[in-house]
């Protein structure tokens, strides 16, 4: 069996050997086992299916929430000489008869379909009727309640399991993160399947997260060093996603925008080009990624924090499937955190997914405002050991600086009481160093005591001070207030116990370094 699965995979696939834990999970699934696969975007989950479904008799079942996708992946195996096809709410009722028919008549290898066409009684008798190889369960975190992408239908595949115990199944997620693979387990029923994971790990991968001081221009510094290279630009919003794209082609790159507010074909048409022209940069949200097989994406760039470790992993996942270097650079300020906390308090989510989601925001902000390796904090996040510090990330190729904040940090705090706790960092910024703006003048703020007691720091090193005293917890942000700060419970510990406070410097300005310029 495993010689005739290696030379499948050279004669019908191309590859000269299995990469990972891929040879042990098809040779387990090809030999009927129950398997779910644990394996970071581009770690090469299909084949681990798709091999298994041509060393067994009959079709095998590949249930994938994205219609948009089934079609390329049809295509790429079509092109490979597999008797691939697939079944949505795209094709007229001729060309689905006609698949079924295939199926039928045991004449497919793998068929696509969207887990709501899968439930239908007409496709579970068809099922019943032919000869099946394998159900295999794409993106399978789609069953969790608590990712981005959940699909109620997922919820009801089990049904594939009570109905045909014999057939083996096998569920594949790039999700890390350990509670949703226990979720991912018990909603699918598969307990009992062997699991396998591979290293989360994406060593081409360069991570870099910059202090946020003027997104755009960031943003326009980075992708010079991405000149005709594919990358994808995320940001939160769909404004802010159009008016990024239309800034970018304002300076000669030829960016798209994606996201849900757009009409379908555009949209359609946006991924089409970015899959097939080169050097195209996509801005899109969240919305746009999951399932995109572009081995030469050379960068994901993040304008706005994403919501958590998770969300950024398999983001920036998308970056290097090729194995080439590629960046997964994110510019990240104050501004980020307040406007995250403030969706998540206002949300309409209940009181302990609200708590989850703050939890998964500190998190990815303890991620940004770490000093250490960033590899090793995203893989900790995971339970996964990395023992060394990488090499290949900012905080490892240019050791960040700390400096003794003691003092600033208490100045920043009593600034933050005197005023009244109701204002945003910038206007604490103007009292401490001393501004004579309107504001100002306007609340009396000229004639507290912390005016002007913060000239000896520039306005930047300050935004630095408050974000990083907010990211550690000593102020926090009113979310009912416009980004207002006030202080916690463990302020006490600068204000009345003035232990010290050791802050990260801020890189200077100009530190656009990335993966292509320097190696
Ligand atoms: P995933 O679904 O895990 O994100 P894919 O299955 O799309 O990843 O595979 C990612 C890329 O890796 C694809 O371009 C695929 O052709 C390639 N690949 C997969 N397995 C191998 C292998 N054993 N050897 C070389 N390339 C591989
Ligand atoms: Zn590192």
């Amino acid at each position: 069996m495993p010689s005739l699965a290696l030379d499948t995979l050279r004669r019908v696939f191309g590859h000269a050997e299995f990469r990972g834990p891929q040879a042990e999970i098809v040779e387990h699934v090809a030999c009927g086992g129950d398997a779910l696969v644990l394996m970071p975007t581009g770690g090469g989950k299909s084949l681990c299916y798709q091999l298994p479904a041509l060393l067994r008799p009959g079709c095998a079942i590949v249930v994938s929430p994205l219609i948009a996708l089934m079609q390329d992946q049809v295509d790429a195996l079509r092109q490979l000489g597999v008797a691939a096809a697939c079944l949505n709410s795209a094709l007229d009722a001729e060309t689905a008869s006609d698949v079924e028919r295939q199926l039928r008549e045991g004449r497919l290898d793998l068929l696509y379909v969207a887990p709501e066409r899968l439930l239908t009684p007409r496709f579970l008798s068809l099922i019943e009727r032919s000869d099946i190889a394998l159900f295999a369960i794409d993106e399978a975190h789609c069953v969790s309640q608590w990712g981005h992408d959940f699909r109620p239908e997922y919820r009801q595949l089990t049904v594939l399991h009570e109905r045909w115990p014999d057939i083996p199944r096998i569920a594949l997620t790039a999700t890390a993160d350990p509670p949703t693979q226990r979720e991912i387990a018990e909603r699918l029923q598969l307990e009992d399947a062997r699991h396998f994971a591979g290293s989360f790990d994406r060593p081409n991968l360069r991570y870099t997260v910059v202090q946020k001081d003027n997104a755009r221009r960031q943003l326009l510094d980075f992708l010079r060093g991405h000149t005709n290279e594919a990358g994808i630009v995320y940001a939160l919003s769909r404004r802010k996603v159009d008016e990024t794209a239309e800034f970018l082609r304002e300076h000669g790159i030829h960016a798209l925008p994606y996201h849900a507010g757009m009409p379908a074909d555009l949209r359609a048409a946006n991924q089409h080009r970015f899959l097939r022209e080169d050097g195209i940069v996509m801005v899109a949200t969240i919305a746009f990624g999951m399932g995109i097989d572009k081995p030469d994406v050379r960068f994901v760039a993040h304008i706005d924090l994403p919501k958590s470790i998770e969300g950024y992993t398999q983001e920036t996942g998308r970056a290097g499937r090729d194995g080439e270097a590629a960046d997964a650079w994110m510019t990240y300020g104050l501004g980020d955190v307040v406007q995250l906390r403030q969706m998540i308090a206002q949300g309409d989510s209940d009181e302990s997914r609200k708590r989850v989601e703050q939890r998964k925001l500190d998190a990815l902000v303890g991620y940004c405002e770490s000093m250490a390796c960033r590899r090793q904090v995203l893989l900790g996040n995971f339970g996964e050991d990395y023992p060394e510090p990488c090499g290949n990330c900012d905080n490892c190729l240019t050791p960040p600086e700390s400096w003794d904040a003691s003092l600033a940090a208490q100045k920043a705090l009593s600034c933050v009481y005197r005023s009244g706790q109701r204002f945003g960092a910038g206007h604490l910024i103007d009292i401490l160093r001393g501004s004579d703006g309107e504001r100002i003048r306007q609340f009396g703020h000229d004639t507290l005591s912390t005016y002007g007691i913060g000239t000896e720091l520039d306005a930047r090193t300050w935004r630095g001070v408050f974000r990083q005293l907010v990211a550690g917890g000593w102020l926090a942000v009113d979310v009912e207030g416009h980004g207002s700060l006030r202080l916690t419970p463990k302020s006490a510990e600068i204000l009345k116990e003035k232990q010290p406070v050791m802050l990260r410097r801020e890189a200077p300005r100009k530190a656009s370094r990335t993966a292509s310029a320097s190696s």
